[in-house]
């Protein structure tokens, strides 16, 4: 048995997914044509209280639109030094949307209001202009870690006085959602976007949606068909997400279990010095005496996959089709 922890991108269709797919209706979404695509992005939409919803083929595709929609030359975002639109965007803050970036410090890659407030660029000439402040939750590279709506709100205060836009990196909200029990609906009032992923905890093959109000998804959809993100029939794809809206976010809390229980095995490994607090379903290992490349290799030849995750961290993601048989196997063979 093989057992791919590396992320939970990994994750196959279920075949009741894969039979949503098959009958799912559609038609050219480029022509505003897809019903489906529409029913997902509406759904979701409606799920965050927010007007509208536009499906795109990565989160980081939603990711940058919404960038290059609130920044833009001399403009410049405020985002925590971890941020996943930072570090695994290719740059593309830059060469979307020709903006600079603060990066800010901060514990599990939280960022706190008073940090923001003084990271804004007072009306001086010799600075860029602060224009947005983006957020991510859960945070990956914080090991998964959980924003509460009492530490946003003075964010999103904040961001709303100083005339500043406020965008979520949601890729995984809904194992944030999960964890704290928060409704979907207090988060879509408080951000201006929000990038929803399907293709991770929520296990659809293909998929992001970028929610926000109308004329700001109307000038999204402008910006997806220049960054070549238009898509025809994309109705096949939308539906594993509407599947996975009704059969997948509440099995998501299995996956944080299955996380606490890995990691508490994972801990007596005597290659790993600490584990990083887990929240959701990701557990970030901190090694000993080895290379994380020694440590990966070690696990590749036990059947584990992992991914490199800094100079001394090895990350495991927990998903759909990691289950308590991949759990056990995971647990008789890490020692
Ligand atoms: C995976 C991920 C994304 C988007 O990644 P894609 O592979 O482009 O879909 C964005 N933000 C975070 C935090 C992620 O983990």
């Amino acid at each position: 048995m093989n057992i791919d922890l590396r992320s939970d991108t990994v994750t196959k269709p279920t075949p009741a997914m894969l039979d949503a797919m098959w009958s799912a209706k559609v038609g050219d979404d480029v022509f505003g044509e897809d019903p489906t695509v529409a029913e997902l992005e509406n759904k979701l939409a409606g799920l965050f209280g927010m007007e509208a919803g536009l499906f795109c083929p990565s989160g980081t595709m939603t990711n940058q639109i919404a960038v290059k929609l609130h920044t833009g030359p001399q403009k410049e975002v405020i985002c925590h030094k971890y941020s996943h639109i930072y570090l695994y965007e290719a740059g593309g803050i830059m060469s979307n949307a020709f903006a600079s970036v603060k990066l800010l410090d901060g514990e599990f890659g939280k960022v706190t209001v008073e940090d923001v407030a003084d990271a804004i660029n007072g009306d001086d000439i010799h600075a860029p202009e602060t224009s947005l402040v983006a957020l991510e939750n859960t945070m990956n590279k914080g090991g998964g870690s959980v924003y509460s709506l009492e530490e946003v709100r003075p964010i999103s205060e904040l961001c709303r006085e100083s005339k500043l836009k406020l965008h979520l990196d949601g890729a995984r909200i809904f194992n944030a959602l999960v964890k704290t029990g928060e409704p979907a609906k207090a988060w879509g009032a408080m951000f201006d976007t929000i990038s929803v992923c399907i293709s991770k905890g929520l296990g659809c093959p293909v998929g992001s949606v970028l929610l926000g109000d109308n004329e700001t998804i109307k000038r999204a959809k402008r910006v997806r068909k220049a960054f070549g993100g238009g898509m025809r029939q994309a109705g096949f794809l939308a539906a594993a997400g509407i599947y996975a809206l009704d059969h997948h976010v509440d099995r998501l809390k299995e996956d944080h279990q299955r996380a606490e229980a890995l990691a508490s095995v994972l801990k007596h490994h005597p290659n790993v010095s600490k584990i990083l607090p887990v929240s959701t379903n990701i557990v970030i290992a901190q090694l000993v005496g080895v290379t994380p490349k020694e440590m990966l290799d070690q696990l590749e030849r036990k059947g584990i996959k992992a991914v490199a995750f800094g100079k001394d961290l090895i990350r495991f993601v927990t998903h759909l089709d990691f289950t308590d048989e991949h759990l056990d196997a995971f647990s008789q063979r890490i020692m």
